[in-house]
């Protein structure tokens, strides 16, 4: 059972209903929550990960994590009564727990990692999270259970955030799709250039966002919410990812319109691209919702290709005639610098400089930003 002014709150009013299952998979998970290095490639946005919880409750149907780490812990999510861990993404929030002297012990090893050895596109930041959401909202049927699983969240990210400030001169990197993170702004605030705050907002249809990420707060509440984060003085930068192969020109336009007055340190924009299950995931729900989505896109690695190219391009596009092309970070992904896909391009020296040019680009923060259109 949720809460009607949580769900109103987090935009889940009007978006799917949550199952109920018998032995609910939203519950505390032994090992505690500490800053771990990350493995982005090509994504400059963090060096290291700090994540909450095994499992998100936004239930993104188009989600890379559950292939790229959670579907290795299969034997012990099963404990949680979770048999298949990619399809039933979205079901299960598995929260760490907190132990100070463990997440201190990890924040000085952050902290005293030499320069010499980071990625320098890492900005020497932590990124909250890079395999679920730090400000989900949690649904139990149980409501004491619930609020109490919630302010366990909450603590967890308060207390490691002004940890963080205080112990070491790490940056932060906030990346969420929930309205909820406006009750932290002021602890943001407390960070002043040390910390961005973003949002993933593939779209501004809310319509369209209902299909592809079922139980993430809709994008004119995300919307919202960065438009607060700015009024209230925080440097933000927004995640145009990944877009549908529904959103078309006009839909970039529109977001990328909308972006432009807050001032976005980067904008960051991918396509989505091919992981493990994630492709019959967005087949089977959409077969389930009756509603025909162009999942043919996906159905040979040419198809794909075509698309993600169109799509990185279309961005680009609007992004110049915008005058928002050097805030645009494109992350084109791997497969896109395959031998037969550089050589089938009209001038495949120019396309792969392209490619190189976005993967080695270094995201920027408010210190180095360029300056204002
Ligand atoms: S918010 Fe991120 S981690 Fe959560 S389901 Fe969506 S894409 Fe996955």
């Amino acid at each position: 059972m949720i809460t009607p002014d949580l769900l109103e709150f987090s935009g889940c009013s009007s978006r799917e209903a949550i199952p109920v299952v018998d032995r609910e998979p939203v519950d505390y998970w032994d090992v505690p929550a500490t800053i771990q290095p990350n493995h982005f490639v090509h994504k400059s946005l963090s060096n290291w990960s700090f994540n909450i919880a095994i499992g998100c409750s936004h239930a993104c149907r188009f989600c890379y994590v559950p292939s790229a780490a959670t579907i290795k812990m299969g034997a012990l999510l099963e404990r949680h009564g979770i048999a298949d861990p990619d399809a039933e993404w979205g079901e299960y929030v598995l929260l760490r727990r907190w132990d100070e002297k463990r997440f201190l012990a990890s924040l000085r090893a952050a902290e005293q990692t030499p320069r010499s050895l980071l990625k320098p596109d890492g900005n020497r930041a932590i990124i909250y999270c890079s395999t679920t959401d730090p400000y989900q909202a949690i649904r139990h049927s149980d409501p004491a259970r619930q609020r109490e699983l919630a302010a366990a969240a909450r603590h967890v990210v308060r207390r490691s955030l002004e940890l963080i400030r205080d112990h070491s001169t790490l940056r932060v990197r906030i990346l969420t799709r929930s309205p909820l993170a406006r009750q932290d702004f002021d602890l943001f605030r407390s960070f002043g250039t040390r910390l961005l705050f973003g949002m993933s907002l593939p779209t501004l249809r809310n319509d369209l966002s209902k299909i592809y990420e079922p139980r993430a707060p809709a994008p004119s509440q995300r919307l919202a919410t960065l438009q607060a984060a700015s009024e209230a003085g925080l440097h933000i930068y927004a995640a145009i990812a990944p877009t549908y192969p529904e959103c078309d020109a006009a839909d970039f336009h529109a977001t990328l319109s909308a972006l432009r007055p807050l001032d976005p340190v980067t904008i960051f924009h991918e396509p989505i691209n091919i992981r493990a299950e994630n492709v019959q995931r967005i087949s089977r729900h959409a077969a389930r919702l009756g509603v025909p989505l162009r999942t043919d896109v996906f159905a040979t690695r040419s198809a794909w290709q075509r698309y993600a190219l169109i799509s990185l391009r279309t961005m680009r596009e609007i992004a110049q005639e915008l005058g928002l092309l050097s805030r645009l970070h494109s992350w084109p992904d791997p497969a896109l610098g395959s031998t037969a896909t550089v050589q089938s391009q009209p001038n495949p020296r120019r396309y792969l400089e392209e490619l190189h040019k976005n993967w080695s680009r270094i995201s920027e923060w408010p210190e180095n930003q360029r300056p204002a259109f």
